[in-house]
């Protein structure tokens, strides 16, 4: 999975994680301000409920208390008894007019005490039938009868009882409180003789509550409860709708009205308080203000006690709860800055989780590349500057890679090797005209297919088709125990086989004239006669001596005795095979091995030396130098353990030689006279061919001298 991908969806749970964190954290800020806000609602409500039935107990004392008064009483006995006769006579006016005086003076303080007192906005008096008798705030208006309007007075005329509540009347709505006038005649019945409604607006009570709280209120009224029953002088000014504004506690109601804020569901139960937020930009302070609304219905009497009949009103209170909002907004914004930056601190953390090990991880991995960089630079210029040849192949041996110095060395491009099988093309045949070599016998093939390394000499081809020796050494590549292929490192020897060679001939021969050195010869011969053990065959050996040779010396000078030496070796030469083998055992003395002849075969050879060379004296600085060889021949036999023992026996025949006269040849004879003397050599010469001295055996002659007949 890509790094990125698992960053991305560890942040992405983080975030979701954060985000129900969060959101729980926000419901629960929103769910206490909902409580705070029902409780209020609850409280204020409850609070108002309690008032209303305060006053409504408090109208029906006042309207008992009224009533109950002796001056009542009196005024209401005279005024009614007063009513019955005028009413036989039929000049009502001035009589209601005196009345009117009379109450007035009577209970013009008690007026007084209930206005300024207990807030009474209204006082009448009315017959026993329900007609209007007197208003004391409106003396001149009576003489109606309001009962269809007033069910509350028609269930007072109807019992007799002290009622109070909520009603709308033709002049003012408000709560009151009525009683009837009751007269104890004198049969001693008690008789209804009148009735006394006092009220006061709702608002005076809502002052009080809004006070109180602080909160603010308006009534509304149903238009459908005002029209045909206020009078319309008294009818509320303020209609939004099809609701008339009562009474408020300011401005504001009236212009949430008009904007269309106030929800009122007319659903809701009849005793039950609903509320909302309302949002309002205050006019004068410009400023934005958040209200709670509760809304709950305004019974009256009539639809308090039958619940068929619908509220007449909406009571509508208000608190401003900007600074609970705002401290909510501000509990929100908290609760969602911490969540933010937890989160984000979880989330730095959790990309430093990440990022801190992979950035180590990368710097680790750079410091690898660096340092695999470094050795491939190194590799590289090792390739380059390595004067060996470097050669990579798979495992079939197909050239994968291979350096300038194994082109320069080959002289292919480096196209012409690379994918080749490195046997085919450097290594397939043997050098010199040889046969093919096969693949099998090649010590990479051989490595390819055992891993093991290998180092040899070989002679690899060039582009040209010429050979050139080299030193080859090759390992295996093996990755996980399975070789892959190999890596060839190979120089050219060439130098180092001449060196060895010339080291090999300085070694071997004489420096003056070419040929074997006594030991070298030694060598050869020896190996001839292990050969000639093996496998039969002939084979024999001159022994030859150039004849007064001290007179040579003595007479044209050393360097001249050198030109004859070298003279006569190479008539020697001209004069054998190739495979023959010419050697200086010391001095003037030369030994010639010829395999594959008998001695007859050597005899006709030396012969023809000793003539060619006879025939064909030195010339040096115009000078002529003759001089002549003598010869020893003998053959080699299988019973020849040690290379001294056909040496000794040519070295007689040579003796003979001297002894015939020089500058002529002699085949050694085992049967002559000599034989004594010769058979004893030859035991003093196995008695001197031991293993500290038998490389080293003592020149023939020097044997034989002691031998020798004097
Ligand atoms: P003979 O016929 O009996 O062999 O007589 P000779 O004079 O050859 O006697 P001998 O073999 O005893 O003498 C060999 C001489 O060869 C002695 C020595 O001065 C000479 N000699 C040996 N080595 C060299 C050499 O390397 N160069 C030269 N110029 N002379 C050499
Ligand atoms: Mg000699
Ligand atoms: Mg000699």
């Amino acid at each position: 999975m890509p790094f990125q991908f698992v960053v991305l969806l560890s942040s992405l749970v983080l975030a979701a994680v954060f985000a129900v964190g969060g959101k729980y954290l926000y419901s629960q800020e929103s769910s206490e301000f909902e409580l705070e806000l029902s409780a209020s609602r609850t409280t204020l409500f409850n609070v108002y409920a309690l008032q209303r039935e305060a006053l409504l107990q408090h109208m029906q004392v006042l309207a008992y208390s009224i009533a109950t008064n002796v001056d009542s009483v009196n005024l209401m006995s005279a005024a009614v008894d007063d009513m019955r006769n005028s009413a036989m006579r039929g000049d009502n006016t001035a009589r209601v007019q005196r009345l009117h005086d009379m109450f007035k003076t009577q209970l013009a303080q008690q007026w007084d005490t209930l206005t300024t007192q207990y807030n009474v906005l209204h006082m009448q008096y009315l017959l026993p039938d329900g007609t209007t008798f007197l208003r004391m705030d409106a003396p001149t208006n009576f003489g109606d009868v309001p009962l269809s309007i007033r069910p509350m007075l028609a269930d007072v005329i109807k019992n007799h009882q002290v009622r109070s509540g909520f009603e709308i009347g033709r002049t003012y709505a408000g709560t009151r409180g009525i009683a009837p006038i009751m007269r104890t005649d004198a049969d001693g019945q008690k008789n209804c003789i009148g009735i006394v409604e006092v009220g006061i607006r709702l608002d005076k009570q809502l002052d009080r509550l809004s006070r109180f709280f602080g909160s603010g209120y308006a009534v509304l009224l149903n238009s459908s409860s005002v029209t045909g029953v206020m009078q319309e002088k008294y009818t509320p000014t303020e209609k939004i709708g099809d609701r008339f504004l009562l009474s408020s506690s300011g401005p504001e109601a009236a212009e949430w009205l008009k904007a269309g804020k106030i929800i009122i569901d007319e659903a809701a139960p009849r005793e039950e308080a609903q509320d909302f937020l309302l949002n309002w930009t205050d006019r004068v302070s410009k400023k934005e203000h958040q209200y709670q609304v509760i809304t709950f219905p305004l019974h009256d009497y009539r639809s308090r006690i039958r619940p068929e009949y619908p509220p007449p009103g909406t009571m509508l209170l208000w608190r401003d709860v900007t600074e609970q909002v705002q401290q909510l907004h501000n509990a929100r914004v908290r609760s969602i800055g911490t969540a933010v930056v937890v989160w984000l601190l979880a989330q730095a953390l959790l990309l430093v989780a990440f990022y801190v090990p992979r950035k180590e991880w990368r710097a680790h991995l750079r410091r690898r590349a660096a340092i695999i960089k470094q050795l491939s630079n190194r590799n590289a210029l090792l390739l380059k500057a390595t004067e060996d040849g470097i050669c990579g192949v798979d495992r079939d041996g197909n050239i994968s890679f291979v350096n300038r110095a194994a082109l320069m060395m080959t002289g292919f491009g480096i196209e012409e090797l690379i994918g080749k099988n490195v046997h085919s093309v450097l290594h397939h045949h043997l050098p010199h005209g040889g046969g093919e070599y096969a693949a099998e016998y090649c010590p990479l093939m051989q490595t390819l297919s055992d891993g093991k390394a290998r180092n040899s000499e070989e002679w690899y081809f060039r582009r040209d088709g010429s050979t050139f020796p080299v030193k080859v050494s090759a390992t295996s590549v093996i990755e996980n125990d399975v070789i892959t292929g190999a890596l060839i490192v190979f120089h050219d020897i060439t130098e180092q086989r001449n060196r060895q060679e010339a080291l090999l001939q300085l070694a071997t021969t004489d420096s003056l004239t070419g040929a074997s050195n006594r030991r070298h010869f030694f060598d050869q011969l020896e190996a001839e006669l292990s050969r000639q053990r093996r496998h039969g065959g002939l084979a024999s050996l001159l022994m030859t001596d150039l004849d007064f040779f001290k007179l040579v010396n003595d007479k044209y000078g050393h360097a001249a005795g050198d030109a004859v030496l070298s003279h006569f070796v190479r008539i020697v030469r001209q004069t054998v095979r190739r495979s023959d083998v010419i050697g200086r055992l010391g001095g003037e003395e030369f030994a010639i091995l010829l395999p594959g002849d008998g001695t007859s075969g050597g005899r006709e050879l030396a012969e023809r030396l000793r003539r060619t060379f006879e025939e064909n004296p030195t010339t040096i600085g115009g000078r002529t130098i003759p001089c002549t060889v003598s010869i020893g021949i003998s053959d080699l036999r299988t019973d020849d353990m040690t290379a001294d023992k056909p040496l000794l026996r040519a070295d007689i025949a040579l003796y003979s030689a001297k002894e015939a006269g020089r500058n002529c040849t002699v085949l050694f004879d085992p049967s002559s006279t000599d034989s004594t003397a010769v058979n004893q050599a030859i035991r003093q010469s196995e008695w001197k061919s031991d293993p500290a001295t038998a490389s080293t055996p003592p020149a023939a002659s020097t044997l034989l001298n002691s031998v020798k007949p004097s």
